[in-house]
């Protein structure tokens, strides 16, 4: 959609990346780093300035106790982090549960490490996680459940009694959680984070991801880190090690920085969507497109059934959007009728947005 929206010169509400940038401390400390010659390879599983920094905020967030020398790995952003615990955790023919709709890098991985995915389908409208469907999907295969909370593409914060749910189905069967956390701070309108990790039993089974991308407006530099026991930190470290083996050192300082002197920064993200959501959200209402709830994460979602045409899709929608409305905006997939617009945007470019949209449909 990306390629796409340049080649039409939309308005891109489409990949979710902030306008904004984390901030100017960070970006001074990354070039001092390159200056003061931190440029060979750093440890394979971090510098210990941001594992210490990485189980500091793992403490003082969630109240998760982190040993920083056993239980913090730091990755090539959370993508890095999914990658590196889905081929070092999953052996063939091992069940994972994954939420529909779901970020698309869980599916692909999964598979190439030899899962057999369990969908569970969010329902509708507030992507509220189905009880009975999700105890039917654990079974003696199960190996892992993802959780991503705050979630993409829907913008849904997982509740304290979902999470419970899950906690207890996680310890029922013994399976393990991995905790998708990019969005850990982008939370709104009186919603809160809560990881499946702090909740009683679940520190030795679950594994935490964040990202400093998310973290701190710098999608590009693609920092993120994992945290968890340390017996399932060995194998996730084994697969790190032959994916990337390290991070950028000069980037991984900065980073250390961030979390230790900058969490003004990262406490104010909540309320600059939460003033982003307000601005876009009854425009679409009053065109005509159904807003579905959201606390959280980058992302809106809107249902578009009564503008799709005989035989079209989402995907097919969007694209149709970019090329002759010139906005564009995700397909959400499943289900069917639904987009995801990515509103972590210039007030302005929000603006022109729905001025196309509006004249459009
Ligand atoms: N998980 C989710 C849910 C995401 O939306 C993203 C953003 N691309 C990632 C993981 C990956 O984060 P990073 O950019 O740190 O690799
Ligand atoms: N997380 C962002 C999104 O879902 C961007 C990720 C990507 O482009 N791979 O839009």
């Amino acid at each position: 959609m990306s390629k796409l929206a340049v080649e039409h010169n939309s308005v891109n509400l489409g990949q979710g990346f902030p306008d904004e940038e984390g901030p100017a401390s960070m970006k001074q400390i990354a070039s001092s780093a390159m200056d003061d010659f931190h440029n060979q390879y750093p440890s394979l599983l971090g510098v210990p300035e941001l594992r210490q920094a990485v189980a500091r905020h793992s403490a003082a967030q969630q109240g998760i106790p982190c040993d920083w020398a056993t239980e913090t790995l730091v990755t090539v952003g959370a993508t890095e982090a999914i990658a590196a615990a889905m081929l070092g955790l999953i052996n063939p023919g091992d069940e994972c549960i994954m939420f529909d709709p779901m970020y698309d890098s869980y599916v692909s991985m999964a598979r190439r490490a030899g899962a057999v995915i369990r969908p569970v389908r969010l329902a509708l409208p507030d992507f509220s996680v189905p009880a009975d469907e999700l105890a039917a999907a654990f079974g003696p295969r199960t190996k892992l459940i993802l959780v991503n909370t705050p979630h993409n593409p829907s913008g849904k914060v997982f509740t304290r009694s979902e999470l419970e749910l899950i906690a207890s189905l996680c310890q029922q069967h013994d399976v393990i959680a991995l905790c998708d956390e990019v969005y850990e701070h982008l939370v709104f309108n009186g919603a809160q984070h809560l990881s499946l990790r702090a909740l009683p039993g679940m520190r030795d089974r679950a594994m935490r991801m964040g990202s400093a991308g998310k973290t701190f407006s710098f999608t590009a530099w693609k920092v993120g880190w994992v945290t968890g026991p340390a017996a399932l930190m060995a194998p996730i470290v084994k697969a790190h090690q032959f994916l990337v083996f390290t991070v950028p050192s000069s980037l991984q300082r900065a980073v250390a920085h961030g979390l230790d002197n900058e969490p003004g920064f990262y406490q104010g993200l909540g309320a600059s969507l939460a003033a982003k959501r307000a601005l876009l959200e009854p425009k679409l209402e009053a065109m005509g497109l159904g807003v579905l709830p959201g606390h959280g994460a980058y992302f809106l979602v809107a249902d578009v059934s009564k503008f799709l045409r005989e035989g079209e899709d989402d995907a097919a929608f969007c694209k149709r959007l970019t090329v002759e409305a010139g906005v564009t905006l995700i397909p959400v997939n499943p289900p069917r009728h639904l987009v995801r617009f990515a509103y972590c945007k210039d007030d302005a470019k929000l603006e022109a947005a729905c001025q196309r949209l509006g004249t459009y449909l």
